[in-house]
């Protein structure tokens, strides 16, 4: 059985992250999607636990389909889940270089190696970051993330606004 781990912060989970996990699902057994604590960006909008919830949730029709929270090393979550290669999506030539170091580290680190998937170009321009900040400020979002996603920034939106005046 062929397994894809396909690692990220997904916070938020959007469209691009979609096609990449249905793409994936024809080339793998079972797509293992790991969601990932990034030390590099502090302050989460979702914690782990509702990234996951979210993420069962949108990912059920696909089938073969398995959701990790994990706060570790992505050699870890391969070796424990037992993956054939790691997938990452690339949305444009300046997600090559630092994709293509951490390929080379993950593959030093524990001989998995890694499958990049381009994303298609109606997908190209969505990053978790930039639909924050549009959600953050009152933009709609609907376009670019899952319903159950769009329904859970305006929720948490609304408190921190709420919060704040
Ligand atoms: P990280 O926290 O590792 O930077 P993200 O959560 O932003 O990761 O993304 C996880 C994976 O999804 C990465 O492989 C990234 O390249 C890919 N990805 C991000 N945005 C898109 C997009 N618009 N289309 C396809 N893949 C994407």
């Amino acid at each position: 059985m062929k397994v894809g781990l396909f690692p990220g912060s997904f916070d938020p989970f959007h469209n691009g992250h979609l096609e990449i996990v249905e793409r994936a699902s024809h080339l793998f057994d079972e797509v293992v999607i790991a969601v990932l604590r990034n030390p590099q960006k502090s302050s989460p909008l979702f914690n782990l636990d509702e990234r996951k919830a979210m993420l069962e949730e949108i990912t059920s029709p696909i089938g073969d389909v398995r959701i990790v929270s994990v706060s570790t090393l992505l050699v870890n979550v391969a070796r424990d889940v037992g993956a054939d290669a790691i997938v990452r999506g690339l949305r444009a030539i300046s997600d090559f270089e630092t994709e293509m170091q951490m390929a080379q580290m993950n593959h030093h680190l524990s001989g998995v190696g890694t499958i990049f998937i381009p994303t298609s170009s109606k997908y190209s321009f969505l990053a978790s970051r930039l639909i924050r900040e549009v959600a953050q400020y009152g933009g709609d979002v609907s376009d670019f993330v899952p319903k159950v996603v769009a329904d859970r920034m305006v929720e948490k939106f609304r408190h921190t606004g709420e919060a704040e005046a």
